[in-house]
C-alpha cells in the first residue's frame, strides 16, 4: 500500500511520462474516488491546460498546470498510475483517465475506492486543511521538529510514527521497518522513550526511506538486512533468525523481532 517512497515513485513516472502535454479530455469513470468536487469541474479545471511539474507532501502527489488548481491524487490502499498510449485499453479498476492531446494518456488505477483524486487552489492550505505534518523527508525536519511534534503524545510510537499530523508519509509498513532498524520495540510508548531513543527512530526513519526511494520502492532490491523482505507468516529476523512476532497496533498488523527491538 502505497507510503512516501512508492509515491515519490509514482511522482518520478510522471515526470517522466506526462508533463509539458495539454490534457484533451479528463474521463472519470467513477466520481466515488472525487473528493470535494463534481466531475465537471474537475475536467473543466484541467482541460486544454498541462501539467508543468509535481511535487510531493507526505502520501499526496500534486500534479501542477501553470496557474491553479492543482490536482491532487492520493492512492489509498491500492492506488497506482499507468500511463500508455490512448489506444491501449486502461488496467482494471481504472478511475479516472487524463488523455492528453499527442496520444497518450495517463489513467489513476485504485482497486478499492480509498483512494482519492482533488483540487487544491493552493497546496499549503491544502496541507493545513488535511492537518498533515512536516513531510518525513522534508530537509527542514531535523531532529529537534521531529521531538518537538511527538513531544506530549502519549501513544505507542509505533501509532505516533504513522499519525499523519505528526509528520506526513510514514504508514504501516515503513513504520514497522523504522523501528525495526532502530531496534525499539513497536509497543513501546513515546513517554517512555528517552533522547538517545527518539534520535535512533528519526535517524533510522530519514535513512529507511532514503534507501526505498534510491530503490523504487522496488522490496526485493532493499538491503538482505531489511525486515521488510520477511513480512510474511513464519518469517525470520533476518538479524537474529528467530521467529518475527505479530501484533495488532493502531489497528494495524506489526512485524517485530522481540529479540532484536527492546
Ligand atoms: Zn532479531
Amino acid at each position: 500500500m502505497p507510503e512516501l517512497p512508492d509515491v515519490e515513485r509514482f511522482k518520478m513516472y510522471v515526470d517522466a511520462t506526462s508533463l509539458h502535454q495539454t490534457v484533451a479530455r479528463v474521463e472519470v469513470r467513477d466520481a466515488a474516488v472525487l473528493s470535494g468536487i463534481a466531475r465537471e469541474a474537475l475536467r473543466s479545471s484541467l482541460e486544454n491546460r498541462a501539467f508543468e511539474g509535481t511535487s510531493r507532501h507526505g502520501k499526496f502527489l500534486f500534479l501542477h498546470p501553470e496557474f491553479p488548481p492543482l490536482l491532487v491524487l492520493h492512492f489509498g490502499m491500492t492506488g497506482y498510475l499507468d500511463y500508455a498510449r490512448c489506444d491501449r485499453e486502461p488496467p482494471k479498476h481504472t478511475r479516472v483517465v487524463f488523455e492528453f492531446a499527442k496520444g497518450y494518456r495517463l489513467a489513476y488505477v485504485c482497486q478499492r475506492k480509498l483512494g482519492n483524486v482533488a483540487l487544491a487552489d493552493d497546496r499549503k492550505a491544502f496541507i493545513e486543511q488535511h492537518r498533515l505534518g512536516p513531510d518525513a523527508l522534508d530537509e527542514q525536519f531535523v531532529f529537534d521538529a521531529f521531538a518537538e511534534r511527538l513531544s506530549g503524545r502519549r501513544t505507542g510510537i509505533k501509532s505516533a510514527l504513522m499519525d499523519q499530523a505528526v509528520m506526513a508519509g510514514v504508514g504501516n509498513i515503513y513504520a514497522d521497518e523504522v523501528l525495526y532498524q532502530a531496534g525499539i520495540a513497536p509497543q513501546r510508548r513515546v513517554p517512555d522513550l528517552d533522547e538517545a531513543a527518539l534520535r535512533k527512530v528519526y535517524q533510522a526513519m530519514r535513512r529507511v526511506l532514503k534507501t526505498a526511494i534510491r530503490h523504487k520502492a522496488e522490496v526485493s532490491q532493499f538491503p538482505r538486512t531489511y525486515l521488510l523482505r520477511r513480512r510474511e507468516a513464519d518469517g525470520r529476523c533476518p538479524g537474529c533468525d528467530n521467529e518475527l512476532k505479530t501484533a495488532r497496533i493502531g489497528g494495524r498488523g506489526a512485524y517485530f523481532c522481540p529479540h532484536c527491538q527492546r
